[in-house]
């Protein structure tokens, strides 16, 4: 039987049928640097399959026989690529299953920070709520028929689109690193650069992927040309934003509000400020985490990594060329 590796999180029934087939050795929460039991299974696995296992040249030097990495997550600013395909090791995702669920998180994070529903929910729990009308202080500002500026108009944000466009008669401005004609065409949506997008919209949003480009994209200057009534919203990765400048942007009232469901450190430190700011809503990076969806992206994984494992090619190839 060949030896693989789960980490992290691999869905229970996709486990058990991992475990019909391979030599499944299961590891969460601990140092993989260090973990003894976890570097002796490294030095023999074939295969990984798992949520945000770092993997760097080291871990690629204790694991000799290692033939695919499969992440079960679309993001894989976790992976070394350019280090795997040097060594012609196999390295798949699991996209456009996860797409429609994590832009329904970040539509929900924009509502919930538009409306200060998080807020206003302690608010009637407190026992709060005494008088019928409530007062203007606890108003919050509209979501329909407004400017929203994506950064990363790819799945996720086309997905972000279609219920901007359809659902809320939103105003699209976007900015890629290319032009989306088929989101032009079919949400109006308009393309910027991305000083402009930050100018002119009033909720920005920030799902592209974390790349050596996007680390630190959007900082102090960015959130100083978005509105002061802007809000924005990463649904991307923490390290896609310089958070002290997110923090000192709020603070200093350069921007409204924020919706984050990802941060520089997770989990995030209990002492971050941002946990303080009433106009911060918060989720755990829980983008795609529904049960239908995290399913989804643990069957896809593993079916990459079968593939991978028995000398097709895997549906899901990050770099192709280490199949060439
Ligand atoms: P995708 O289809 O590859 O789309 C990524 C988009 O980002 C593309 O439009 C790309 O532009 C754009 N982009 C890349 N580099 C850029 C740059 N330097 N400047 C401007 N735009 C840039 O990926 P996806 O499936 O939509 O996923 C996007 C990301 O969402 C993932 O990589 C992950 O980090 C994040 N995500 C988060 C969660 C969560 O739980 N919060 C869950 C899933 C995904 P071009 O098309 O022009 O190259």
């Amino acid at each position: 039987m060949k030896k693989i590796i789960a980490y992290n999180r691999v869905e229970a029934p996709v486990l058990k049928e991992l475990q019909k087939k391979y030599d499944v050795h299961f590891f969460k929460n601990i140092d993989t640097g260090s973990d003894p039991e976890f570097l002796k299974q490294l030095h023999e696995t074939e295969g990984i399959i798992g949520l945000e296992l770092p993997v760097d040249q080291e871990l690629l030097d204790r694991a000799p026989n290692l033939k695919i990495v499969s992440n079960v997550s679309v993001g894989h600013n976790n992976l070394d690529i350019r280090e795997l395909s040097k060594r012609g090791i196999m390295a798949t995702n699991t996209p456009d299953v996860l797409t429609d669920t994590v832009a329904d998180t970040v539509f929900g994070l924009l509502i919930s920070t538009a409306r200060r529903i998080p807020e206003l929910d302690q608010f009637v729990k407190n026992g709060e709520w005494i008088t019928e009308a409530v007062e203007p202080e606890h108003f919050g500002t509209d979501v329909h028929h407004k400017t929203l500026g994506i950064i990363g108009m790819g799945r996720i944000g086309k997905a972000i689109a279609k219920r901007a466009h359809f659902g809320f008669d939103m105003n699209i401005l976007y900015h890629s690193r290319s032009r989306k004609p088929d989101a032009e065409e079919e949400f109006s949506a308009v393309y910027c650069k991305l000083d402009e997008l930050l100018k002119q919209s009033d909720f920005v949003c920030l799902i592209t992927p974390l790349t050596p480009e996007t680390e630190g994209l959007i900082g102090k200057q960015e959130f100083q040309l978005m509105k002061k009534s802007a809000i924005f919203i990463n649904g991307s990765r923490g390290k896609t934003i310089i958070e002290q400048d997110l923090i000192n942007a709020l603070q200093r009232g350069e921007i409204a509000a924020a919706g984050l469901d990802v941060f520089e450190n997770e989990p995030v430190e209990p002492d971050n400020p941002l946990l303080k700011m009433k106009n911060v809503v918060t989720t755990p990076h829980i983008g795609s985490s529904t049960h239908e969806t995290e399913l989804k992206m643990s069957q896809l994984a593993a079916r990459n990594l079968d593939a991978g494992l028995s000398g097709e090619k895997p549906p899901n190839l990050i770099d192709e060329s280490v199949w060439e």
